[in-house]
């Protein structure tokens, strides 16, 4: 049965959210990330709008970078809270029209539309409707790629932004993707596209009409079967249901590169709590954490832990990622540039405390939790952390920066 995918991504998302709620900075060169502190700022872009990617500035580029290219710009921290809610709201409309959605960010789904069908009318038709729904949620604008499988789909939806819609016909992928630009098929990076362009292949029809063989003896034979059977638009993957994409994290990039261990832990713990605090804000527990490592020169490890119950509380998170980093620290010399810790796997805070032989000490973990949350609610977030946190080595080494 032919599958009707959507990949749906808004339009500069972050700027346009700045740009929606502070109507003079429409149409200005809007870049969020990281202070640029005058081109001596550390940490990168997490999004620049149209206007500032005219001046060569893109996301995940150093923020410094930015500045030196684009030193008019309107640099904004990121304001997490907003661009969630926002993000909220999309994802409420997406699950008007299937259950059947996979979060790659904040603002960007693939939705297997398959089975609405009957109830909201063709994949044309519900493609409208989600982009006319998006809009009247948020007043933001998204665009949307409509393809049988999800590598289409997403293609598509890059190809006519901002506020477009291109419709791939079913049987129709492997002509719609030969003109394209060879860098457009996933997993041609940096390293391979050079390769690839020096055989001779620039578009995605010059390598589906490559030899196979040949092809294989120059990138290998894994990624050779792999950008074959993408130049001819297939891809079986399905679109992972609602549980597992999901995902709540913090980093923090350090004013110094650093390998001073002290900081680096009470860092991590800072992280942690921060991120089991919006779990249980959000009513969910995780069910995998994952940490990230960037050390000097950008070069970035990540590391994973299954954790088993589930869990919301930081302490939890702590004693999976605290060996993880120390491991790091051993096996290699370099200094940290940034740590990061995020939740995934996210489930439903179980609400009910299970009767276990642990229960009293649980329970007392949790009231804790509750009592923490509920004070800084009240008098604002810091007021109350646990006690490691306090010190002089806490917060004051994040960047961050108020205009
Ligand atoms: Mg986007």
């Amino acid at each position: 049965m032919t599958r009707i995918i959507a990949h749906v991504d808004m339009d500069q998302f972050y700027a346009a959210v700045e740009m929606r709620d502070h109507p003079h900075l429409q149409g200005k060169p809007v870049i969020i990330g990281s202070d640029p502190k005058q081109g001596q700022g550390r940490g990168v872009v997490s999004t620049a709008s149209y206007a500032a990617r005219k001046f060569g500035v893109r996301s995940g580029q150093p923020i410094r970078q930015a500045w030196q290219l684009c030193p008019q710009g309107v640099f904004l921290p990121v304001d997490m809270e907003r661009y969630a809610l926002a993000s909220q709201q999309i994802h409420q409309v997406f699950q008007r029209f299937t259950p059947m959605v996979e979060a790659l960010s904040l603002d960007e789904a693939f939705l297997d539309l398959t089975a609405s069908q009957k109830l909201f009318g063709s994949g044309l038709e519900m493609a409208q409707q989600i982009k006319r729904g998006v809009f009247e949620a948020t007043r933001l604008t998204c665009s949307a790629g409509l393809a049988e499988n999800k590598f289409l789909a997403k293609t598509a939806s890059d190809l006519r932004k901002p506020d477009g819609l291109v419709v791939v016909p079913t049987g129709g992928g492997r002509e719609f993707l030969a003109p394209l630009a060879i860098g457009r098929l996933w997993g041609v990076g940096e390293h391979s596209e050079p390769v690839l362009r020096n055989l001779g292949i620039n578009t995605i029809g010059d390598l589906d009409a490559y030899p196979l063989d040949a092809l294989a003896r120059h990138i290998g034979a894994r990624a050779a079967q792999d950008f074959k059977a993408l130049a001819r638009a297939e891809d079986v993957r399905p679109v992972e249901g609602s549980v597992a994409a999901q995902s709540i994290g913090r980093e923090n990039t350090f004013e110094e590169d650093s390998r001073h261990a002290p900081l680096l832990r009470s860092t991590l713990m800072e992280l942690c709590e921060d991120v089991a605090h919006r779990l249980r804000r959000e009513q969910k527990e995780a069910g995998r954490v994952t940490l990230k490592v960037r050390f000097t020169g950008f070069e970035t490890h990540t590391r994973q832990a299954l954790l088993k119950p589930g869990t919301a509380h930081g302490p939890d998170l702590l004693a999976q990622v605290r060996p993880m980093l120390d491991a790091f620290l051993q096996s290699d010399a370099r200094k940290v540039r940034l740590l990061g810790v995020s939740a995934s796997a996210l489930k439903p805070l179980q609400a009910q405390v299970q009767l276990t032989l642990d229960e009293g000490s649980q329970q007392r973990r949790r009231l804790a939790d509750v009592a923490l949350d509920a004070v800084n609610a009240r008098f604002g977030e810091g007021t109350l952390k646990p006690a490691a946190l306090v010190g002089p080595k806490g917060i004051r080494h994040r960047t961050g920066f108020s205009k």
